[in-house]
């Protein structure tokens, strides 16, 4: 069988880890089996072989394929819901706590990249968020309510001083936080995954779990050509997970999303962005980017429910590209991609227990560099040291139905009314 492969895109064409993992045949039997090997699953195999737990880490394609291997590679500690609606819905107090979660996991990724020597480019640059409407006292008020809640300095930036940094005249006031990150994401989680090997994880990748099943008092999980018997199973499987264990597929809904990457620009990238940080606008259907370390542009953004492909992906991301910049006009696109978040209708991380032993990790939405860390290291305390702490996500934010075909055909309809909003306001 030949190896799949990933998409074309700039983060597999420079992953630092060539190496295959071979699909899995026969028959093992460990206390753990975590199936998907995106960052919330190699996060829980790391989590639980880091506690002396024996694990198998199947993944149906190759490591990071998914969302994890392919998203914009800004790390910052939050969640896909807002925290003014995380207050509304648990109260200040709980949002409090369910954000230290996220901090702690940020800091904990700060941690295992220098002890384990990751090498994917982690640099803490800051983040910066550009207003894409002439309406200073919302950023003022943003500011503020960052700062009351959760404690988060933020510092604003006047108009002037945006369009110094930024060559564009649809931005208004900005705000810094210089607390955010950025790193080459597929490098990160293979990075994981190369920690956990060396403790003795058994990869596997070219292995699609096909059923999850209960056996003898723990469960039995069946692949093409092998199977993994173990007392826990960790399904991890983001917005791919099709009809795999339909109690938990049923809870979310696969969104796409999209990337490009530009040519080097080399110093004509001044002309349209003068700073590294990871910078995005404050509309719903905001643009993200950053610049590269070799000069090139990322840029990401918009969402579907029906996947583009990359043909598509190029004109219309370089089209949002050019209405920011136009005098970029002209530059080269390398590489355009898609990837598949996964999103539950509250739009928190589902993390939690289905029944004994069968544990759930999804619905990062477009927050998972963080969220997926937390996540792994709850179900790895819970599994190994009957820690409870995920109880704080799980009990409010369940596997509720995220609707089905209906649910999509919402959530496209929301995305174009918050875009017509965006454009009536601006
Ligand atoms: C384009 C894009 C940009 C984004 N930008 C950012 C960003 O800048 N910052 C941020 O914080 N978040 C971002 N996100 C969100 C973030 O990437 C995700 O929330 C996170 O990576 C989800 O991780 P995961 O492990 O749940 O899922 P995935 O990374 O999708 O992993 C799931 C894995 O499960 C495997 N799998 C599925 N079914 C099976 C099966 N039956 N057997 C075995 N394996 C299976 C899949 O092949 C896949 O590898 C972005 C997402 C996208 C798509």
């Amino acid at each position: 069988m030949t190896q799949a492969d990933y998409p074309d895109t700039y983060y597999a064409r420079t992953r630092n880890d060539g190496r295959g993992r071979p699909s899995l045949h026969g028959d093992l039997t460990v206390d753990a089996c975590v199936i998907g090997g995106g960052l919330a699953g190699a996060n829980a195999a790391l989590g639980l072989t880091e506690r002396g737990r024996s694990v198998a880490l199947i993944e149906a394609k190759r490591i990071g394929f998914g969302a994890s291997g392919r998203n914009g590679g800004f790390l910052n500690a939050g969640f896909s819901l807002p925290g003014s609606a995380l207050i509304k819905r648990v109260g200040l107090d709980r949002a409090r706590a369910l954000r230290a979660l996220a901090e702690d996991a940020v800091a904990l990724i700060a941690r295992r990249v220098e002890a384990y020597q990751i090498v994917c480019g982690l640099e803490q640059t800051g983040h910066m968020l550009v207003s894409w409407f002439d309406d200073r006292a919302a950023i003022e008020g943003y500011r503020a309510e960052l700062a009351r809640n959760f404690g988060v300095e933020t510092e604003i930036w006047p108009r002037e001083r945006v369009r110094e940094s930024y060559r564009t005249a649809r931005y208004f006031d900005g705000l810094y936080n210089p607390k955010g990150y950025q790193f080459h994401p597929l490098n990160y989680v293979l990075g994981v995954v190369g920690a956990a090997e060396a403790r003795g994880v058994r990869v596997h990748e070219d292995s699609p779990a096909m059923a999850v099943e209960p056996h003898g008092g723990g469960w039995r999980v069946a692949t093409a050509n092998g199977s993994v018997t173990a007392r826990d199973v960790v399904v991890a499987c983001g917005g791919y997970i099709g009809g795999l264990t339909p109690r938990i597929g049923r809870a979310i809904l696969p969104i796409a999303t999209y990337v490009i990457v530009t040519e080097p620009l080399g110093a004509r990238i001044d002309e349209a962005i003068r700073v590294r940080y990871a910078t995005y606008d404050d509309r719903f259907a905001q643009d993200y980017y950053r610049r590269l370390p070799d000069t090139r542009l990322l840029w990401g953004g918009r969402i579907s429910v029906r996947y583009a492909p990359p043909a598509a992906v190029q004109r219309f991301m370089l089209r949002d590209l050019l209405r920011v910049f136009p005098q970029l006009a002209g530059v080269r696109v390398e590489a355009a991609w898609g990837g598949l978040m996964s999103y539950a209708r509250h739009r928190m991380p589902q993390v939690g227990r289905l029944e004994t032993g069968l544990w759930y990790a999804q619905a990062f939405g477009g927050h998972g560099m963080d969220t997926t860390t937390m996540a792994g290291e709850l179900i790895a305390a819970a599994i190994a040291e009957g820690d409870d702490t995920y109880r704080r996500i799980d009990d409010t934010f369940g596997l509720d139905w995220a609707g089905g075909p209906a649910g999509l055909a919402y959530a496209q309809m929301t995305y174009w009314r918050y875009r017509f909003r965006d454009w009536l306001r601006s």
